[in-house]
């Protein structure tokens, strides 16, 4: 389940390296780095290696508390670079049948563009369940009801800095 993260760890006034946030917090630096590539947690221009303000820092960690106590509903996935349950973009969407008779859903955010993941149970997922009509107007190889196809992959707008 989702760590939580102790924003009061935080120094005011102060300049980290990746690394030590990830010290921080007792987490992998590539997960800070994730933070910084789809999460939209924004590191100091021009720095190199990356330096992280407090100021920047505390807000993101703040909001990945909250971000998480919110669960998606039915028609929504998460968007990690929102940090916020999204319904999916209009005709974006690809469906996976995984082996643990779960489907993976993938789509578009229809906020930021950003990618979404999502998987439920393959029992529920039906033409009615609520992300599949949202997904409606995707092209019919990408709906993956009726058939339901193995996999399918569509074109997501890739928009990293
Ligand atoms: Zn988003």
């Amino acid at each position: 389940m989702a760590k939580k993260y102790n924003s009061r760890l935080i120094r005011d006034d102060y300049s980290y390296y990746v690394e030590q946030v990830a010290e921080l917090f007792g987490i992998d630096e590539a997960t800070v780095r994730r933070w910084m590539k789809d999460g939209g947690l924004e590191r100091i221009p021009n720095t190199r290696p990356h330096l992280i303000h407090s100021s920047k820092l505390r807000p993101f960690i703040e909001k990945l508390g909250t971000a998480r106590k919110k669960p998606c509903a039915s028609h929504e996935m998460f968007c990690m670079r929102c940090q916020s349950p999204r319904t999916p973009a209009h005709a974006t969407g690809a469906v996976t049948i995984l082996a643990n008779r779960s489907v993976r859903l993938k789509a578009a955010c229809s906020v930021c563009g950003g990618a979404m993941c999502r998987a439920i149970r393959q029992s529920e997922w039906t033409k009615n369940h609520p992300l599949a009509v949202c997904l409606s107007d995707a092209s019919e190889e990408h709906k993956g009801v009726e058939p339901l196809h193995r996999e399918c992959s569509f074109q997501m707008e890739e928009n990293h800095d």
